[in-house]
């Protein structure tokens, strides 16, 4: 047993680098002006931030002008469908979006039904894939956006956006991609791919939290969500969070730089420790799919008659930080919508687990787990009514 904390959960947050932290610290002190002022102070922080937006598109194969700072990848999700909503009313008020989104997406999605928009929300298969089909049998002549994103936080489906975008493009539909959990660590180049809005978040690829961007292609047209000062071209009001804006570019930057190399490690982190559990513990089943349409540090397993949170508290103690489904609703006993639109039954959703892997983590690390997690199993299940083993 070592004392070595072990942190399994990469989906819900990262740790700021050290080479972020370091070209952000002098952006609180010596270059703190507001990048709306006339003066030098505002001016040099101004071209910073300039330079940081130039730096992110570069990196996204976009046009510095399609990119637009936001608070969160909340916001950014937010945003792209109400903001698109409601300025494209004339051409309809159908919205298409998949049944797995992200809360930021669904959320959404309900308020603008009680706006008076419709919304389809497409079901996946056991592995959580949208069928290209049916999106093309739910498109209706109203349809003005579609909503789909790029690999799923809690399973790690990657959808085929390109599949997916192009016959949206056929129909000029406009199509919005949330790559919360993909950017830094899957290709984007959005001078290729079909999408038109895609969403990105600085503190899931070890960038600041509070710092999010929107890329709105050229010729797409929104409507602002927040009102205020003129920034971001009168689009998105609120003082630049400067320092934040640094740190999102950089970290965008050593990500895009290093992500052979780390889509290498991780997947094959993620191998042994799915083959580990697989092998060690009873009654286990995957979610989501095996293999490179996986996101590299997902692992999300069901076990069988024990519930998710008693593996959590056990693998706490041990100092394993691990989550049983996302962030946002564990707090909540509801299962997991993700879980339970791939076919789970409440009972099997209600044990599941999540670990997500990331730069720090070593393959003691997995071996770690792999020790510890089947005799937690075995003694939760010991303790179980409901197993015989
Ligand atoms: C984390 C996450 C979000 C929300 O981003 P925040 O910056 O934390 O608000 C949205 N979508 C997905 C897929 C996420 O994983």
């Amino acid at each position: 047993m070592t004392d070595k904390k072990i942190y399994l959960d990469h989906a819900a947050t990262t740790a700021v680098r050290k080479e972020v932290l370091d070209v952000m610290l002098p952006f609180f002190t010596e270059h703190f002006g507001n990048p709306m002022s006339v003066h030098s102070f505002g001016r040099d922080v101004a071209k910073y931030v300039e330079r940081s937006r130039e730096s992110i598109a570069e990196n996204l194969g976009a046009e510095p002008k399609e990119i637009f700072f936001t608070g969160s990848g909340t916001e950014a999700d937010n945003w792209a469908l109400r903001g698109y909503a409601l300025a494209n009313t004339k051409k309809g008020r159908h919205i298409i979006t998949s049944s797995i989104e992200h809360h930021a997406v669904l959320h959404t999605c309900e308020y603008l039904e009680k706006e008076g928009f419709e919304v389809t929300y497409l079901p996946v298969d056991s592995e959580g894939f949208v069928d290209p089909k049916e999106l093309e049998k739910a498109i209706r002549p109203d349809t003005i956006l579609v909503s789909i994103m790029h690999a799923n936080n809690e399973i790690g489906t990657i959808q085929p956006i390109a599949e997916l975008g192009s016959i949206c493009r056929d129909k000029k539909i406009a199509f919005h991609v949330d790559a919360v959990q993909s950017t830094g660590v899957l290709p984007i180049n959005l001078a290729e791919l079909p999408v038109d809005m895609l969403s990105l978040s600085g503190h899931k690829f070890y960038g600041p939290k509070g710092i999010g961007a929107l890329y709105v292609k050229k010729g797409i047209r929104l409507k602002p969500i927040i009102y205020g000062g003129g920034q971001e071209r009168g689009l998105r009001a609120g003082t630049h969070n400067h320092v934040g804006i640094i740190g999102l570019a950089k970290a965008l930057e050593l990500a895009v730089a290093e992500q052979k190399d780390y889509v290498a490690k991780l997947t094959k982190l993620r191998d042994l420790l799915i083959d580990g559990l697989i092998n060690n513990i009873p009654q286990i089943r995957l979610n989501g799919p095996y293999g490179d349409r996986r996101l590299p540090g997902n692992v999300n397993v069901s076990i069988q008659y024990i519930e998710g949170e008693g593996m959590l508290l056990h693998l706490d103690m041990l100092g394993i930080a691990a989550s049983s489904g996302s962030a946002c609703t564990s707090g909540s006993l509801d299962p997991s919508h993700v879980l339970l639109a791939i076919g789970l039954s409440h009972e099997i959703a209600h044990g599941s687990l999540r670990l997500s892997l990331g730069r720090e983590n070593t393959e003691e690390d997995i071996n770690q787990v792999l020790d510890v997690l089947p005799k937690i199993v075995a003694n939760l299940r010991a303790m179980s009514p409901l197993y015989h083993g």
